[in-house]
């Protein structure tokens, strides 16, 4: 049984990614910080490969494969940058990879999952259990399943994004990450707990979806239905066994935000930092706007967490 992953598990992965994954860069926005009376510091993984934090801990755990499972392959279930992840991550390792996605992911995503090499084999979301499904066709084809974040290499590897933002800047008084099932929100608290211990880390999931809030809140894993919302990297139904106890252990607190504050803080992305922004990603930011909490005069860091949208939904959903 493996055990849930601690700094130094962080710290490894860093070493594994370097010169794979991109240093994303850090961006700052006089208009953002004068908003919020705040030093506001952007750490844009809509800039990683393939658009997203999750090549950080797909390649992770690709990476620690033995030569036996690097012959059997890897096989995925995703909404979309997960299965990119994987896919990518996989032909760079040379191995194959099957990624199961939902019927109605957004076409740039399978697009993108096909262009990496990798076999796509689609599902209902609404009506069929994708982690049945998985498991099934992982023993019928001798494949190891990676899932997209309740996994000890997947949540170290994503905690490299918050390691690199405060090597970067050094000690914030807070930080907000998107959170769906919290791989990124578990590693970037490893992160934070052990350069920024006195940081606040805040997870934010969609009004639609806040099966965190409320597991955190119960002190036990809450299942949803899945929510209805644009955030479509964050409609998890709920978190892992690994990534609740790190939560909550290391995370003050999770708030939430509305689709129409999503629109608004796309909106500010594109208009003032020139930066295309998916839903998921604005998460952060719209809760750092929005959610009430007191951030006058503070460092504050801001996890934008991807940037995959198709052309013509950002053009329906910001212009
Ligand atoms: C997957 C994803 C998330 C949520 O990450 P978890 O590790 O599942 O919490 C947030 N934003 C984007 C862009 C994602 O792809």
């Amino acid at each position: 049984m493996a055990s849930i992953p601690t700094y130094e598990d962080v710290a490894a992965a860093a070493g594994r990614l370097l010169g794979h994954a991109h240093r994303t860069p850090v961006l700052r926005s006089s208009t953002a910080d004068s908003r919020l009376g705040a030093q506001l510091h952007f750490k844009c993984e809509n800039f990683q490969r393939m658009g997203a934090f999750k090549f950080r801990g797909a390649y992770n755990a690709l990476s620690r494969f033995s030569a036996g499972q690097r012959r059997g392959g890897v096989l995925a279930f995703s909404s979309g940058n997960h299965a990119q992840a994987i896919a990518l991550s996989a032909r760079l390792l040379q191995m194959p990879a099957a990624i199961l996605m939902p019927l109605d992911a957004p076409a740039s995503k399978v697009e993108a999952t096909i262009g990496y090499g990798a076999e796509v084999i689609q599902y209902d979301r609404y009506t069929q259990d994708r982690e049945a499904l998985a498991e099934r066709l992982a023993s019928e084809r001798g494949m190891t399943l990676i899932p997209p974040y309740d996994h000890p290499d997947v949540i170290a590897g994503q905690g490299t994004a918050a390691k690199e933002l405060f090597e970067e800047v050094g000690e914030l008084d807070a930080l907000f990450v998107c959170l769906g099932g919290g791989g990124l929100l578990g590693g970037s608290a490893l992160a934070a707990r052990a350069l920024s211990p006195r940081c606040k880390v805040y997870g934010v999931e969609p009004e639609a979806g806040n099966d965190g809030q409320q597991s955190l809140r119960l002190g036990r894993i809450v299942d949803i239905a899945t929510p209805r919302t644009i955030a479509d990297g964050a409609q998890t139904q709920h978190l892992g066994k690994f990534t609740f106890e790190i939560i909550r252990r290391d995370v003050d607190d999770i708030l939430t935000a509305s689709d129409e504050q999503l629109v608004e803080a796309m909106r500010f992305f594109a208009e003032r930092m020139k930066m295309i922004v998916e839903p998921t990603g604005c998460l952060s930011f719209a809760a750092a706007c929005h959610a009430g909490l007191q951030l006058r005069g503070k460092r504050v860091g801001i996890l934008v967490s991807g940037g995959n949208v198709d052309l013509k939904r950002f053009a329906a959903l910001a212009g």
